[in-house]
């Protein structure tokens, strides 16, 4: 796979496929922006090359067709603008392969940056369609992919486009090289003890990322509501917790595994429980093996988070996706808070995946603190199951 210094860019078109899919309030501004942040390098590089450049990205699911405010990548390209700080204003395409964007395509000069609109709009981008890749390469001369976030998923600007595209005329971007390099370091030379944290909300999502991790590191610590799939699996009374009870029987493997390979495996001595999924009803601490018929965990206790604390003391290397807790209401943020904390503390190599999980370090104020925080969560959990993903892939062809 090349990357972008391997190949000759100067004073050509090129498409970046970026992940512009940032997470925005309810009022739609931007809360986190590291998205945008991670990919200027790959940008400044290329303009630094007199490059023309068109930027493409999905964000969110909209109709195809269908052109909705709220879809649409115009907040995007003024956080862009502020964060590129360019003499020239960047351009905002209203369709994807349209006549304004093949305009405005044509139109661009050296320097300057056009933005696609969300390439979602069109119905090929799901579902990798060659002709829609067609008519985005026809608009190039070199195609770049730096959406890490994204290369888990086969659309036609992360796979067919990038495959139309020879050896010479297409790399990955700085932060996909980065991401990757990262990962893959890490899971295959991980200096040790290597603990994995594994929290959110369902084993089944995480399941295989388990089953990989528990051979290649020595502890792991699970929290989040996928703790009490093993909790019950252990014979515990968990109320009306979250429980996935068609993976027990998993649970009960993966714990039998971790045993029998030496792998300490840490569950949630304490919880915080409810009676409903609220954070306006009383709740309480009760131990992991007292949670009351009728109430639910909904966070891991102050114990939990000394316990986990101690585990980490001796971390070298610590592997961090999904939070401990429902961390979106405030009342149940304790535990996922304490664990970044916690986390951020160690004297180790810390990497964090997936969308929530950063969220809960930056809201932690942890993330400068953090080795690595991935800009993917789908696409790093793929890495972590060592599943090929489709826009490396087509990188590679
Ligand atoms: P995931 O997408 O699998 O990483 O899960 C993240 C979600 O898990 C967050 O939205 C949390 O609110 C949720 N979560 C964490 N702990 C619990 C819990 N004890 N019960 C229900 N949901 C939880």
């Amino acid at each position: 796979m090349n990357t972008l210094k391997d190949i000759n860019i100067n004073g050509k078109t090129v498409f970046i496929r970026c992940d512009f899919n940032v997470p925005k309030d309810g009022d739609g501004n931007i809360t986190d922006d590291r998205r945008i942040r991670g990919v200027l390098p790959t940008i400044r590089y290329c303009l630094d090359r007199d490059c023309k450049i068109i930027l493409g990205s999905h964000y969110e699911r909209p109709e195809p067709g269908i052109y909705e405010e709220k879809y649409s990548l115009a907040t995007v390209v003024t956080r862009l603008h502020t964060l590129l700080k360019l003499a020239s204003t960047i351009q905002l395409a209203t369709d994807v392969v349209g006549t304004d964007a093949k305009a405005k395509a044509a139109a661009l000069q050296t320097g300057e940056v056009l933005v696609l609109e969300n390439l979602r709009y069109e119905a090929g981008e799901t579902k990798n369609d060659e002709a829609f890749a067609k008519e985005l390469a026809s608009m190039v001369d070199i195609y770049v992919n730096d959406a890490f976030g994204a290369c888990h998923r086969s659309h036609a600007s992360i796979d067919a486009m990038a495959r139309l595209f020879d050896h010479d005329h297409r790399a990955a971007g700085f932060l996909l090289s980065k991401e990757v390099n990262f990962f893959e370091k890490t899971l295959l030379n991980p200096i040790r003890p290597f603990v994995a944290v594994v929290g959110g909300s369902k084993v089944s999502g995480k399941l295989e990322a388990l089953r990989q991790l528990i051979d290649k590191v020595d502890k792991v610590i699970i929290g989040g509501g996928m703790a009490f799939t093993f909790l019950k699996a252990k014979g515990y009374e968990i109320g009306i917790s979250l429980v996935e009870d068609e993976l027990l029987d998993e649970a009960r493997t993966i714990m039998i595994k971790a045993r029998k390979k030496g792998v300490k495996f840490y569950l949630p001595v304490d919880v915080i429980v409810a009676p409903e999924f609220s954070d306006t009803v009383p709740s309480k601490y009760v131990s992991s093996q007292e949670i009351p018929d009728g109430w639910m965990g909904l966070d891991i206790g102050p114990a939990s988070s000394r316990l986990f604390r101690t585990v980490l003391s001796d971390a070298q290397t610590i592997i961090w996706n999904g939070p401990m807790g429902v961390y979106e209401m405030d009342k149940y943020a304790k535990g996922s808070l304490k664990m970044s904390h916690n986390i951020a503390d160690a004297n180790a190599t810390t990497i964090v995946g997936g969308g929530d999980t950063a969220d809960v370090a930056l809201r932690a104020g942890d993330v400068e603190e953090m080795t690595f925080v991935s800009t993917g969560g789908g696409a790093s959990l793929n890495l972590i199951e060592g599943n090929p993903l489709p826009g490396i892939e087509a990188l590679k062809a």
